[in-house]
């Protein structure tokens, strides 16, 4: 198959390459010339595990190449994907769809054939049939299909995922799609992956009732986090006791700060916006994005209190500033408000991340250090908020030397806190009471 990817970011990127990888012939597209520019020359504008090799080999088979012009590859296509951002709209926080609609104006006037158009951006219901409105007005001759095919990797294990997936949604109106997406996936269902093909509404929402499911299993976890330290309970055995009961499972049951990242909180908000619309409002995904807003806060709140209420003048350290380990994407990242509100209590703050320290840099005025002990250096506490590797063993002696005060919040129950306390920390971790 001769495919087209729109948009090369985190998910245009890893997707085009898996493709290609797959055996089609794949042109990535992208508006910044700076990121293609980058791509042609072998540097990958993206930190995601394995994606620098798959890349490489790909291009080098000659099933993979960059462009920022999209109408000599798109006419050619057999697929076109839309893979362009979505992000919450400034003020009421719908899905923006300007650069989804830009993208289908510009396929529209490039198509040959018959091309089937897929988003695979993640889309508010009815956005399959406004695609659909914007080519066929563009371009009344066009003979194409719009598909929904909406994305489920997660970064940081984006190529795994993508590869194996636990299934494949395909949402059609125009049943010649069919046979076009099955030979996009074949290598998949040969790996038993479950291809399930809907309605395009209904693909649409499968794919936001999936984001909104498992930002609402984390907002419940966090909540009974709250309530074990009230009560003298140790939320990660709470988690084991219900995420053993298959109907549970045990994914998605670590409590923490709150969940953040490029998906969950835009999609919420917009599922959220979609209800209301609709006259159906989801009272369970407002709560749910409320509790999550409100706990941020709270997180920069709990490390005031564990260095005795006040942090005025004082220097605290943030280990991890992503939205989570093995990606260098900032966006929503619980470090944004935590950082926020020691910032706004008068502290001073120095952090570091393995790799988004450039992104960080963009969003964040604090001191920026090469590692851990460099940050913890003078501080009078460290808040271990994101949890890569690198700060799964940290050398507790070197941390406790370097430190002003050797106080450690845990936002991620990384550490027990007997070990801490063996090297003479105080110890803060989430939802346990403190004798625990
Ligand atoms: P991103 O911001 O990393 O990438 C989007 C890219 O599209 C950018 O490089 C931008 O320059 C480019 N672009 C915008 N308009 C364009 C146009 N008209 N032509 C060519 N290129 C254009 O975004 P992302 O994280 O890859 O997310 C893309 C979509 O996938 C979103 O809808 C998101 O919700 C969804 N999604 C993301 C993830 C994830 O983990 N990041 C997972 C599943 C689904």
């Amino acid at each position: 198959m001769r495919i087209v990817m729109v948009g090369s970011g985190y998910v245009g990127l890893v997707s085009g390459a898996c493709f290609a990888d797959f055996g089609h012939t794949v042109v990535c597209v992208d508006k910044a010339a700076e990121k293609i520019e980058a791509l042609n020359k072998g540097v990958i504008p993206i930190f995601e595990p394995g994606l620098d090799q798959l890349v490489e080999s790909n291009v080098k088979a000659n099933r993979l190449s960059f462009t920022t012009e999209l109408a000599g590859p798109v006419a050619d296509a057999d697929v076109v994907f839309i893979a362009v951002g979505t992000p919450s709209r400034r003020g009421d926080g719908h899905a923006d769809l300007g650069y989804v609609y830009a993208a289908a104006r510009e396929i529209a006037d490039a198509i040959k054939g018959f091309t089937v158009i897929v988003t695979k951006s993640t889309v508010p219901v009815g956005t399959g049939d406004e695609v659909e409105r914007i080519i066929r007005e563009a371009n009344p001759d066009a003979d194409f299909a719009v598909v929904s095919n909406p994305e489920f990797l997660r970064e940081g294990a984006a190529i795994e995922d993508f590869k194996r997936p636990d299934r494949i949604v395909v949402g059609l109106v125009d049943d010649r799609a069919r046979s076009v997406m099955t030979e996009v996936y074949r290598p998949l269902y040969l790996n038993q992956s479950p291809i399930l093909f809907t309605g395009r509404r209904t693909s649409e929402l499968i794919k936001y009732a999936a984001n909104g499911f498992l930002a609402m299993k984390i907002t419940f976890i966090n909540e009974i986090a709250d309530l074990c330290e009230r009560v003298g309970a140790d939320v990660q055995d709470v988690s084991r006791g219900i995420g053993l009961d298959g109907r549970i499972g045990s994914k998605f049951l670590h409590a923490g700060p709150g969940y953040g990242g490029s998906c969950f909180p835009k999609d919420t908000l917009a599922l959220a916006k979609t209800a209301q619309d609709n006259e159906s409002p989801m009272r369970l995904i407002e709560t749910t994005i409320a509790v999550n807003d409100s706990r941020k806060r709270a997180m920069g709140r709990k490390v005031i209190a564990a260095v005795g209420g006040d942090v005025r003048g004082k220097k605290i350290a943030v280990f991890g500033l992503t939205f989570k380990p093995n990606t260098d994407d900032m966006r929503d990242s619980p470090a944004i408000s935590v950082i926020q509100t020691l910032k706004d209590a008068g502290a001073i703050v120095a952090g570091y991340d393995p790799e988004g320290m450039e992104n960080a840099k963009q969003l964040l005025d604090i001191e920026f250090t090469s590692g851990p002990y460099e940050a913890a250096d003078g501080a009078d506490a460290a808040v271990l908020v994101t949890e890569w590797n690198e700060f799964r063993a940290l050398d507790l002696e070197r941390l406790k030397s370097v430190m002003r005060t050797p106080i450690l919040v845990d936002l991620r129950n990384v550490y027990r806190k007997s070990e801490l306390e063996v090297h003479g920390f105080s110890y803060t971790s989430i939802g346990k009471s403190s004798d625990i």
